[in-house]
């Protein structure tokens, strides 16, 4: 079978990653986000990059595409809402096959965003090819380049599309993961502090298809503490679609605090209500 690449979503230097930390750190503190009793409404927004009839997505397949995203992210606290009204349809064979970074992603993005990045989620579907099966924006990208936000999603990875293993809508939920601020669990490898995240034990490099429970430790890094297990199933790894289950606390404690510090007017009055004072000092700082 062949190994995809999951995903292009950009490597984040160590020196900016190390001051990420340290902001993330204080506003945790300050906010005591993970202590408030938070709800978060993500609007959806659909763009179908198509070529003729190549990439067609179906109300069915975005309705089973936010239920997926849905089940993923209710633990976390967030929900995803869709309406049909917020779906257009592109059709142009350049942007269809647009590559990561490029020219054709710029202007596809900038002449079809579909909602402002600070009110909701641009969800693009296309072909990009090179066995992507997708990349997205980190919040912190978006004040400084607000037309490239959101996440591209190779169109036959959406629920009943036929890009088996790939094929259960998980692309979705892990490059959403990256644009609420989450890295890959084997983010800088065995290198601590990896991703970020205290309860992902850090690994050598993504694990693929379908890796036996039975036989863990897996890849994990020698650095591990001792009980540890590789993550093969949390949502953030390579493994196929069917194997990805889950998320861990420190995981929505870092999107909780990267929303906060980054994406604030998603915040729905309740959750913005409790983090207000700070967060608007926060909303100044400059990472
Ligand atoms: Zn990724």
């Amino acid at each position: 079978m062949v190994q995809r690449r999951r995903c292009a979503t950009i490597d984040v230097g160590s020196g900016d990653r190390a001051r990420m930390a340290e902001l993330e750190a204080q506003f945790i503190q300050d906010t005591r986000i993970t202590e408030a009793d938070l709800s978060l409404i993500i609007p959806v927004h659909f763009i179908h990059v198509v070529d003729g009839e190549q990439g067609a997505i179906s109300a069915v397949q975005r309705k089973q595409q936010v239920k997926v995203l849905n089940d993923a992210y209710a633990p976390m606290g967030i929900v995803f809402t869709a309406e049909e009204g917020n779906v257009s349809v592109v059709d142009n064979p350049e942007f269809f096959r647009m590559g990561h970074m490029s020219a054709r992603e710029r202007n596809c993005k900038t002449q079809n965003q579909a909602v402002d990045p600070k009110r909701g989620l641009n969800f693009y579907t296309a072909e990009p090819g090179g066995g992507l099966l997708g990349w997205a924006t980190f919040p912190f990208q978006m004040e400084g380049d607000p037309a490239m936000d959101g996440v591209v999603i190779m169109h036959s990875s959406l629920p009943g599309g036929t890009g088996a293993p790939y094929d259960l809508g998980m692309t979705a939920v892990h490059e959403v993961g990256h644009w609420l601020g989450l890295y890959h669990t084997f983010q800088d490898a065995c290198v601590l502090p990896g991703d970020e995240v205290s309860d992902t034990p850090a690994h050598s490099g993504p694990n693929y298809g379908k890796p036996a429970d039975a036989e863990q430790p897996h890849n994990l890094c020698a650095n591990a503490s001792a009980g540890a297990e590789c993550p093969i199933h949390n949502y953030m790894n390579y493994v196929d679609d069917d194997w990805m289950h889950e998320f861990t606390n420190g995981q929505r404690e870092r999107m909780w605090a990267q929303v906060g510090m980054f994406r604030r007017d998603l915040l729905t009055s309740q959750a913005a209500a409790a983090v207000a004072e700070e967060a608007e000092v926060w909303a100044q700082v400059r990472w």
